[in-house]
């Protein structure tokens, strides 16, 4: 049963599937130590992901002084000191996981010759590199999970076919007894010369291998020198041949080093690239995989010397394949379904040293081969060159993969999926500056080139797990074996035993009849036929009897099972009750947390109202107690004015008793000196009679006289001295102080008060009262009708004991206006000419007597009205 997988289809180069999912090429740069501490050199690392060169001293002399330095940037930079594993975990790592998840993968060294590519790619003894890291970590991932020897068989179409393992099994027997050197074992002798590098001990792994999956590892080592492939792992004898052209043109002479005959390119029906006839070798552990690369690499070396090739100008390549495919339902054997193959692979290329030809010193056809090898990685410049044209220009120029051996062979990473990685080595020495800068130039605008990122492989649709769960019920299977006797490891055992068995077949003659009377050859072969069949018979029984032994283990395992299920479903209805129980609790519970969230929620509303109640008294009590304070301070304030005011009052009040009682003195005083008077006068009555002279000074006579005319009893004890009423015949000679204040109106009325000889004033004035002895003042007020009303207040002046002026008011004259019609007379300073004026006047004369009146300022007058004249009282 056989079944056909390729690599994984890559698409067509013009027409990428996943134009926005591509990754630019990683490249990287190691910059190796210089060779001795004095050496100069070129080369600095500026920070993780920059170098700088600058041009050594000689330069500087060649371009007067000219100092350029540049910088270049990389996806990271590796310093002198970085170890060979930390470059491996950065670069290698991703493509090897990728590997095991079944994507492509390629990386290639890049520099000039002593730059540190082998050291880079292979390593040194102790110090393994890139290739020997990814082997342990591939068998690492994979180890538990690997397919037996010839399970997966690598066709010579670039495709892998799958055979169950009973046939694999066989085609090992086969191999076995073939008399070719024998395909390495695992138990074999370790070369000393590479056991240093493969001792990597990372246990460096993949975290996600599927392991529902087998697989199978394949290795090919290939050289491409002066544009020829040749297969490094090819056997092929030393002998000596007939003269012959070699791949070089050169006769072959006899006893010479039979050189491989180069190996062509063919692309599959996937459009991948591939070599044809290359040896594949499936291997099975690290060490297995490192002798195979260094049986190459031997070969490789012997062939440099031999055909006196400059080894600098081979490009190494080491093709990792790795096979995988599920394993079907029961986790058993593997699918033997070619859609569910996955192939993929991963290319270590150590390139040739990118230093131009006129370095190497090469002559003649060595010359020529350099100059071809130098070709193809100018082919590789050109190709990356116009990849990155066409990628950056939309341009679709043609990329000419073909013009180079190189290039061709990984057109298909540049133009499918896969990850490229490149890392460039340079040797810091400023001997190399020239050919470093190129490097550095050419790998930057790789940089610039774009990858279509690689697919995940679609799952195949089985259960996962399957493996485990085989391996599981296996074990179950073996221990039941055990105890019923059976053989101690199960299938393993049995499986040894068939294996024994197989082993111990005979092999077949050969039977080819070359003569017509060989009558040995067929004999031998029924014979061994013979004794096959007896085995197959013996076989045959001993599969009977396990076939049986493993019915009864089946049998009983099926009892056991159902037993275990109906104590499985005891336990199982057992917890169901408890679960039911539980369930009621549960419901039980429930409820009364409801009552009780029920509950809270009345508190809690509860709680509400009376918070709010509470904040509504605490409120008004503030309010109330706000306005309290406002009254109390109202209060203060109030009481403040009043004081005031009472204080205010109080003065006011004393202030008019005072007054008052210095106008009763004054009254008083006044009664005492008309008293006085009186009995003065009284005095001169009596004593009259006797000494009368006329020589008394006659103004004293004058007054005194009226007094002695009416001392008749008097009405008015307190009045004055009167005189005898005198009208206008007594005043004809007296005269007259007119006080007229300027404020009076003028009042239109016929009858005016006229007094002859008097001495008219606006105010009061001592002087006139000097010289008069009569004094008149003219005062106006409003009557209580509305009418002016003026009073003509009249007095005597005389003098006083102490040389002033006093009057002695003696009469008031009131002059009052009416209207006959009763109409009320305006008070307006103008009033309309009356034209019954003359009718209406009317002059009321009244005279009172004997009315002595001391003026004082505002009291005889009417609220309102200024006084006008205040006539200088002295006291007597
Ligand atoms: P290339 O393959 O580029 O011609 P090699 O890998 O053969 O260069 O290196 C030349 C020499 O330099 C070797 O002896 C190697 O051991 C040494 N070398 C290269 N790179 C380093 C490094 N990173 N550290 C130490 N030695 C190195
Ligand atoms: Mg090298």
């Amino acid at each position: 049963m056989k079944a056909v997988a390729r690599t994984p289809r890559r698409p067509a180069p013009k027409k990428p599937s996943h134009p926005s999912l591509k990754d630019p090429v990683g490249v990287y740069c190691r910059v190796r130590p210089l060779s001795g501490p004095d050496q100069e050199g070129c080369i600095e690392v500026i920070n993780e992901t920059t170098v700088q060169i600058h041009p050594p001293d000689r330069y500087r002399i060649f371009r007067n002084g000219e100092y350029r330095e540049t910088q270049y940037s990389f996806k990271e930079v590796f310093g002198t000191l970085v170890a060979q594993k930390e470059l491996f975990d950065v670069v290698a790592k991703p493509l090897v996981e990728d590997l095991i998840h079944g994507k492509n993968g390629l990386l290639f060294t890049y520099g000039v010759t002593g730059s540190g590519k082998t050291h880079t790619m292979t390593g040194s003894p102790g110090d393994g590199g890139l290739l020997p890291r990814c082997l342990d970590m591939i068998f690492n991932s994979i180890g538990p999970f690997q397919a037996k020897r010839f399970v997966f068989k690598l066709d010579d179409k670039n495709g892998v076919d799958v055979q169950c393992e009973v046939d694999a099994l066989l085609e090992r027997q086969k191999r076995d007894a073939m008399p070719v050197p024998k395909i390495p074992s695992g138990k074999r002798q370790i070369d000393p010369e590479f056991a240093d590098m493969i001792n990597v001990q990372d246990h460096c792994k993949v975290e996600e291998v599927d392991e529902d999956n087998v697989y199978s590892v394949f290795v090919s080592y290939i050289e491409i020198y002066n544009n020829y492939i040749y297969d490094l792992l090819e056997e092929a004898p030393f002998e000596p041949i007939k003269p012959k052209w070699n791949n070089c043109n050169t006769p072959v002479r006899n006893g010479d080093f039979i050189p491989p005959q180069s190996k062509m390119l063919r692309e599959d029906q996937n459009h991948n690239m591939y070599v044809t006839g290359c040896t594949e070798v499936e291997v099975k552990s690290t060490e297995e995989a490192f002798e195979v690369f260094w049986r190459g690499q031997k070969k490789r070396r012997i062939a440099h010397t031999q055909l006196n090739r400059e080894s600098s100008r081979s490009h190494g390549v080491f093709i990792i394949k790795l096979a995988q495919a599920p394993l079907d339902a029961d986790g058993d054997n593997v699918l033997q379904e070619k859609e569910q193959i996955t192939l993929s692979q991963l290319s270590l290329v150590d390139l040739a040293g990118s230093e131009r030809t006129n370095r190497t010193k090469a002559e003649g056809n060595r010359l020529r081969e350099a100059g071809n090898i130098n070709q193809s990685l100018m082919t590789l410049r050109t190709c990356i060159e116009v990849l990155r044209e066409n990628q950056m220009y939309g341009t679709n120029k043609m990329v000419p993969y073909r013009d180079s051996k190189l290039t061709h062979l990984f057109k298909n990473y540049f133009d499918g999926e896969g990850k490229v990685r490149m890392i460039v080595c340079v040797n810091p020495k400023a001997e190399d500056y020239e050919e470093s800068l190129q490097v550095m130039r050419f790998a930057e605008m790789t940089q610039e080139v774009e990858v279509a990122r690689p697919v995940d492989r679609p799952l195949c649709g089985l259960t996962p797990g399957r493996r485990f769960r085989n391996q599981a019920f296996r074990e179950e299977l073996s221990q039941k074996l055990e105890l019923r006797g059976g053989p101690k490891n199960g299938e393993t055992e049995e499986q040894s035993v068939t294996e024994m068995f197989l082993q111990n077949f005979p092999p077949l003659p050969s039977c080819e009849l070359l003569d017509v009377n060989d009558d040995q050859t067929l004999p031998r072969l029924i014979e061994v036929l013979e004794k096959r069949h007896k085995m197959r018979q013996m076989l045959l029984k001993e599969f009977g009897k396990n076939v049986l032994a493993f019915k009864t283990a089946l049998q009983e395992f099926d009892s056991s099972v159902v037993s275990k299920e109906h104590y499985i479903q005891g336990k199982l209805s057992e917890k169901e009750k408890t679960i039911a129980g539980q369930k009621m609790e549960l419901e039980r519970l429930e409820k009364k947390i409801k009552t009780l969230e029920y509950k809270i929620e009345i508190l809690e509303k509860t709680t509400t109202i009376y918070e709010d109640d509470k904040r509504n008294l605490q409120q008004e009590l503030e309010s109330k107690s706000q306005k309290l304070q406002r009254q109390a301070s109202d209060k203060r304030r109030l009481e403040a004015r009043l004081q005031g005011v009472v204080a205010e009052t109080a003065m006011k009040w004393e202030k008019e008793c005072e007054r008052r009682v210095a106008a009763k003195q004054l009254e008083m005083q006044n009664k005492l000196w008309v008293k006085d008077e009186k009995l003065k006068q009284l005095k001169a009555i009596v004593t009259e009679p006797k000494n009368e002279k006329p020589e008394r000074p006659s103004r004293e006579r004058d007054r005194e006289k009226p007094v002695q005319r009416s001392v008749s009893p008097s009405p008015v004890p307190s009045a004055p001295p009167v005189r005898p009423r005198h009208r206008r015949s007594r005043s004809a000679g007296e005269r007259w102080v007119d006080h007229k204040p300027p404020s009076n109106l003028p009042t239109e009325t016929v009858m005016q008060p006229h007094v002859p000889h008097a001495i008219t004033v606006a105010a009061a004035s001592e002087k006139a009262l000097a010289k008069c002895d009569k004094y008149m003042l003219t005062h106006q007020e409003l009557a209580s009708d509305g009418e002016i009303e003026t009073k003509l207040i009249k007095g005597d002046v005389f003098k006083t004991r102490g040389g002033g002026q006093a009057v002695q008011f003696t009469e008031i004259e009131t002059l009052k206006q009416e209207s006959p019609t009763g109409r009320k007379r305006r008070s307006s300073p103008n009033p309309e000419p009356p034209e019954d004026a003359a009718d209406s006047e009317c002059t009321d004369v009244e005279t009172r007597c004997s009315v002595a009146l001391e003026m004082r300022a505002g009291s005889a007058l009417g609220p309102g009205y200024q006084h006008h004249a205040q006539p200088k009282r002295r006291k007597p």
